[in-house]
């Protein structure tokens, strides 16, 4: 570890006024400190943000907003966003491991960085970490890396669950910088890499993430969220499905679909949903749908594997959700 300096701020305009002059916010700790002990990110000052007012879960009748400082433990356990998105608390149960959760904050789980082996080996080329160095991943081990959104810059998926579900639900990102608060639709908010990998989001330099915006729409209330990996728990998806469906008299009247595991960027699947919409909910349609989830893939030397995975993933899951109450 390196000397780093740290303070707490007391209020938004002191944190927004340490991050003017460079300073790295800090919330649950459980993603900076690890990049930083292995001197992937090297910040000269850090500023504890748990002070600042962004602790509530506001359930109005036709949203949720979700404080950024609300732990990852305390939202999936809240009896609003049970009721009313299943989805979201079912990829926070997914995700990590009950102590990481504990300590993990909503906004800092939106901003947490790749997974990627080369990205946290200092001594491996990155573009992402260091731009022009090269790629290690792409003729190197890439079993878990993305097979959509890939660049010749970089691969990497994006690892965080509770996103794939907010892209499916239409979540907005409320932010705050110095000239005041605004919002930016999730499917906005994360970067595909192209030639700028190190660029991973629409936030402006040293703004906040205040909270999160998520809609209530009558299909948000029969969703879920499976996710496949190595092993049951503590791991990250090698594919994901976030599903949220509307169906009456037998008929699908709206979906949505979104993955995590396959994409560079949590990835919604606006075909899948398509072929859903208008048709009679049976088996034979949750594979035809299902056949679209991984259009416009480019897998890897390892991956190849995902585009059969991802499809059943998503079939599996679209079966699942249809069949809840
Ligand atoms: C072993 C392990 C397994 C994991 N498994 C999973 C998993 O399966 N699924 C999953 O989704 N995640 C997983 N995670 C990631 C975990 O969810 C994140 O580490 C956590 O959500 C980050 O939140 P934090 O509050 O600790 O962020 P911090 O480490 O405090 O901050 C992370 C980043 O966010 C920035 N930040 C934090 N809050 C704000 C804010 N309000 N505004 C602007 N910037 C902010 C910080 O500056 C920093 O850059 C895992 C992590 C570990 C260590």
């Amino acid at each position: 570890m390196f000397p780093f300096r740290f303070s707490k701020a007391p209020d938004e305009a002191s944190a927004l006024a340490a991050a003017a002059s460079g300073a790295r916010y800090i919330a649950g700790g459980t993603t900076l400190i690890d990049l930083m002990r292995e001197t992937v990110e090297r910040p000269a000052d850090v500023v504890d943000i748990n002070a600042l007012p962004y602790r509530d879960i506001d359930l109005q009748p036709s949203s949720m907003r979700i404080g950024s400082l609300i732990r990852m433990s305390e939202l999936a356990a809240h009896s609003g966003v049970r009721g009313q998105f299943p989805v979201i608390a079912q990829a926070l149960e997914l995700s990590a491991s009950a102590q990481i959760r504990n300590m993990a904050s909503i906004g800092g789980n939106l901003m947490q960085r790749p997974r990627c082996l080369y990205f946290r080996d200092v001594s491996a080329a990155c573009n992402r970490r260091t731009p022009g160095a090269g790629c290690s991943a792409i003729g190197g081990r890439n079993r878990t890396h993305a097979i959509l959104g890939i660049s010749d810059a970089c691969v990497a998926t994006h690892p965080s669950d509770l996103a794939v579900a907010l892209v499916a639900l239409d979540a907005q990102v409320i932010t705050r910088d110095p000239n005041g608060e605004y919002p930016i639709r999730i499917s906005e908010f994360f970067r595909q890499p192209g030639a700028t990998p190190d660029q991973e989001h629409t936030l402006r330099p040293g703004a906040l993430i205040t909270a999160i915006e998520v809609p209530i729409v009558p299909e948000a209330r029969r969703s879920g969220y499976l996710k496949v990996r190595d092993r049951e728990s503590f791991e990250f998806a090698l594919a994901s499905a976030a599903v949220a469906l509307d169906i009456a008299d037998g008929t699908v009247r709206a979906a949505r679909v979104a993955v995590g595991g396959v994409g560079t960027v949590p990835w919604r699947l606006a075909a899948v949903e398509q072929a859903l919409v208008g048709r009679t909910a049976n088996p034979g349609l949750w594979r035809d749908a299902a056949s679209h989830a991984a259009d416009g893939a480019k897998p890897l030397s390892e991956n190849g594997f995902k585009v059969e995975l991802v499809k059943r993933t998503v079939e599996r899951q679209l079966a699942a959700v249809a069949g809840l109450p």
